[in-house]
């Protein structure tokens, strides 16, 4: 069973593929399966997206610097309504950012970092990396490196890491165990490239999955590889 675990999301879990904003049932299930694992005793860090809500590239003539950053705030506001949602749900949350003063988000400190796990809190990083021109991967990536995480968990919408598109080839066949070599020789995408290398650079092992699935997260959580992991 894994212990240190950092959950990266995008933010169209809370809207449904394509969608904008929050969908109950999306929002729901969400809980559900964040519930089973805190119940697990996992030392758990988020990080979520905000595809649901701004990302850089939707706002034309606006300078990458700055729809950036409303991207970036997009992450918070996820992040704050998760909090909400899931102490209501009766899992303690903290949401920490390097990005804005607010009162219910705490400034990131490795210190209390810890703390935070040792009181049984699931810690969402809010605010990407804190730089225009990243993504939430690269947020993940850090903070996995950061927080010592043993596991970098993305939960997407595809059971894993396939030779090629799933969607568009029938003979599309899935890969259960892959190195970052053979991944980055046979380019596939994974996370994008500055995420990637972090995780190749500090040996964090990543577990590609489908987090639409029932379970897989506590299964992920307890070691079974629900999907695709890629290795040293
Ligand atoms: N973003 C950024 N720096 C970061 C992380 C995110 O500027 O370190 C901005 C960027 O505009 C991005 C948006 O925040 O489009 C939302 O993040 P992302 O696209 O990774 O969200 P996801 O697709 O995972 O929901």
């Amino acid at each position: 069973m894994y212990k240190r675990v950092l959950l990266k999301l995008s933010g169209e879990v809370l809207s449904g593929e394509a969608q904008k904003g929050f969908n109950e049932e999306h929002v729901n299930y969400l809980i559900r399966e964040i519930k089973k694992v805190s119940e697990y005793g996992v030392k758990l860090g988020i990080v979520i997206g905000a595809g649901n809500l701004f990302r850089g590239r939707d706002f034309e003539g606006v300078r990458p610097t700055i729809s950036d950053q409303i991207g970036m705030l997009g992450t918070v506001i996820n992040a704050l309504y998760l909090k909400d949602r899931f102490e209501n749900a009766g899992i303690r949350t903290v949401v920490v950012s390097q990005i804005v003063t607010l009162p219910s988000v705490k400034l990131i400190n490795y210190d209390d970092i810890d703390l935070y796990f040792d009181a049984g809190y699931i810690v969402i990083f809010a605010g990407g990396t804190s730089n225009p021109f990243f993504t939430t991967d690269t947020g993940a990536a850090l903070r996995a490196v950061e927080m010592k995480a043993e596991l970098l968990i993305k939960g997407t919408k595809v059971s894993g890491i396939y030779d090629k598109d799933p969607k568009i080839y029938n003979d599309a066949v899935k890969y259960n165990v892959i190195t970052y070599d053979e991944a980055i020789e046979k380019d596939l995408k994974i996370m994008d490239t500055e995420a990637f290398s972090i995780c190749k650079r500090y040996q964090m092992k990543i577990l590609v999955m489908n987090f639409f699935e029932d379970n897989n997260l506590l299964r992920a959580i307890r070691g079974e590889n629900v999907g695709t992991l890629v290795v040293p």
